[in-house]
Order: C-alpha cells, then structure tokens, then sequence
C-alpha cells in the first residue's frame, strides 16, 4: 500500500465493469456474466467522463477495465487511449478465450495498458478447465500470458480461494513464477452472484493457508496480495509480533477501494453491491469521498459484533463484503475469521462455510 495515499480522498484501485458479457460461463461467476451486453451499459462518451472524473482523484489514477470480459466490448482499446492519454494509469483484466489474441494484446500495448490480470484456478488444465467451465480455457490463458509478457505487458494472475481449489495453491504458485508474473492476487471466495454455488473454506482452514501464504510470499519473486481476507495482515503481524499493530496495511472494499458497475452504480467492491450513486447522476469522486456508505466502510469505529472491538479492527477490520453477503450488514463480523477477541462475549457471526448467507436473491 501506498502510504502517501489518503485512501479517504482517494482509492487506490478503481474497478470500472465495462461489461457483463463475456463467452465464458463460469459456474462461479460474481457478475454472473452473459453472452450478450446489457442495454443499459455506459456508454463510451459516459465511459469517457468517468475516466475525467477518475483523473480528479488525482495523477496517476489506477483503473482496472473489468467485467465479465472487457474485450466484449470494442471501445475498450479506444477507452485504454483515452484514459492514458489524461495520466491515467489503465489495466485490464480479460477473460482467458480466444479472443484475447496477440494483434489485441498489441493494441492494448500501444494503447498503454500497464498490467493486464488473468484468472488461473488449477495448477493443470484439467483442474482449472473444470473450474471455468470450458476446456481449453487453461491453454488460451497460459498463451495470453505468454504473448502478453512478450508484447512488454507485465502480467498479474487472479485465484479464488474455495473448497474446489485450495489443493492446487502450491501448483499455482508454481505457475506464477514459470509465467513471471509480477503479482499474484489470491481472492477468499464470498459467495455473491454465482459465487453462491461454490464452497467457501472453513475458517480453520483459511487461517492455515494464510499462514500458507505468508511463506510463500516471503520467498516468491513475485508479489502476493490477498483480497476480501484482510484478516491476512493479523495473521502476518501476529507472526511479527514485535512489530505490533499500528496501522491500517492494506485496502478494503470502499477504503482505498471502489467499484462501478456495468450499469453505473458505484459499489464499495464488486462483492458489495450497495450503491453509492450512479455515475450517470454523481461523481464517483463524491459518492467515494462524501456517501455515507463509504465514509462508514472507512470508520472502525463503526463496526458490529468481534470486528467492532477487536484490537485489530485497525489494521484488519474483516472484509465488509463477505458480512454484507452473510449477515446483509456491511459493518457486521466477517465470519471467515476464526478469531474472538479476549473478553469478547457477544454473538458470533454465522460462518460461510455452514450456509450462513442471508443476502436476498
Ligand atoms: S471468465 Fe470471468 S466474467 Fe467470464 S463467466 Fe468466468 S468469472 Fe464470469
Ligand atoms: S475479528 Fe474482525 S477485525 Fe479482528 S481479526 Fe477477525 S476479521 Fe479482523
């Protein structure tokens, strides 16, 4: 994390879903993507005065072109352009298909795509290919890696963390490093959107990969960010307890983190979809630093439940977007986390991984 970033004017990570569609129809999928684009999507020319007001947050701006696939839409290269032109920092994270081929990949080069992210949840295609739902999504992956890197495009990879792959963790790891990525961001599962089918790790569980991790991550020669298990940084600075726990390290959904769907709305994250606004109506900027939604997401002071008094809440503050998705609160207790603060007496929250989910359909 950027420490001279002040994530309450500023997020570190913008995430515009370009669009829904995409050919791949992945069981599990957040934005519970479709073949075909919504009638509703921003436009280009709204497109384009999102990335202005993206750029009043300041030079040098992240965004991230997301979806369902981004290059279901054939603006996206123009959008690329427009947004880099105005010092915008642009990357994109397309679906693993046949579309994503090297003459695209060169024009999002030339466009000035600076990171592009690509989604691997099994070590061998076998694995991987069953998780998506579509054979052959393993190679065109791997090969989009490959042309990516080879067209000077640094190249991010995405794993969700769920029962159906937490054995293939080493192999992926592996992997990252063969395709020299220079991050590898591991997302714990919150069952949103079709997310719903798959089945979340026990809190036990999660808390040995996280350990996991922190090994992994002090070794690899790539980075490693996990995103909704803020509970990750307890588990690291427990392990540096002579370091202490002084700080907020890292973002979370609507603190350093926003999201605008395909339709406008802007979210706290993707896997929170509580609106803030729409873009057609409000400037993200002010739905992001003045909404009340995302001024309590930045407040740990604001929190319920073990989260609300637990002497971590500072640096930790579970992830708001599996509490919205268990309890339809987002200030509750994340429930992926096993700990229970000393003296803690009060309700706990129900976890994930026994059906706890009341978020309605
Ligand atoms: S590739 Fe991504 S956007 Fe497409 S269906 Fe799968 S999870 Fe959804
Ligand atoms: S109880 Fe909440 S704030 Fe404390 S470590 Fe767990 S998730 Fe983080």
């Amino acid at each position: 994390m950027n420490p001279n970033i002040d994530t309450s004017r500023r997020p570190l990570v913008l995430i515009w879903e370009l669009t829904r569609a995409c050919d791949l129809a992945c069981e599990h999928c957040r934005a519970d993507a479709r073949p075909n684009r919504h009638p509703d999507e921003l436009t280009t020319a709204e497109g384009k005065r999102l990335l202005r007001q993206a750029r009043e947050f300041g030079e040098g701006q992240l965004v991230v072109l997301s979806g369902g696939d981004p290059l279901k839409r054939d603006d996206v290269v123009d959008l690329v352009d427009y947004g880099t032109e105005r010092g915008l920092r642009m990357t994109i994270t397309p679906s693993g298909t046949d579309s994503l081929t090297p003459d695209r990949i060169d024009a999002l080069a030339r466009a000035g795509i600076r990171r592009m992210a690509l989604s691997v949840d099994g070590a061998i295609a076998a694995a991987h290919d069953a998780f998506r739902g579509e054979t052959g999504s393993f190679a065109q992956t791997l090969r989009a890696a490959r042309d990516a890197r080879a067209a000077g495009v640094p190249i991010q990879i995405n794993t969700t963390v769920c029962a159906e792959t937490v054995d293939e963790l080493p192999g992926i790891r592996d992997l990252v490093e063969d395709l020299g990525a220079v991050l590898w961001s591991v997302f714990f599962l919150v069952p949103v959107g079709r997310g719903r089918v798959l089945e979340p790790i026990s809190p036990e569980r999660s808390e040995r990969v996280m350990e996991w991790l922190a090994d992994a991550s002090a070794e690899a020669p790539f980075g490693v960010k996990t995103t909704e298990a803020p509970h990750y940084r307890r588990v690291v600075l427990q392990r540096r307890a002579d370091e202490g726990i002084r700080r907020r390290g890292g973002i979370t959904a609507g603190d350093g983190f926003a999201f605008v769907s395909h339709t406008g709305e802007v979210y706290p994250s993707g896997f929170l979809p509580a609106s803030a606004g729409n873009v057609r109506e409000t400037s993200v900027v002010d739905a992001y630093r003045d909404s009340e939604l995302f001024r309590s997401l930045r407040d740990p002071d604001a929190l319920r439940g073990k989260c609300g008094v637990c002497p971590c809440r500072r640096v930790c503050g579970g992830s708001r977007s599996r509490a919205y998705a268990t309890a339809g609160d987002p200030l509750a207790s994340d429930p992926l986390c096993p700990y229970v603060p000393d003296g803690y007496d009060g309700p706990l929250p129900r976890r994930a991984d026994e059906g706890g989910l009341r978020v309605p359909e």
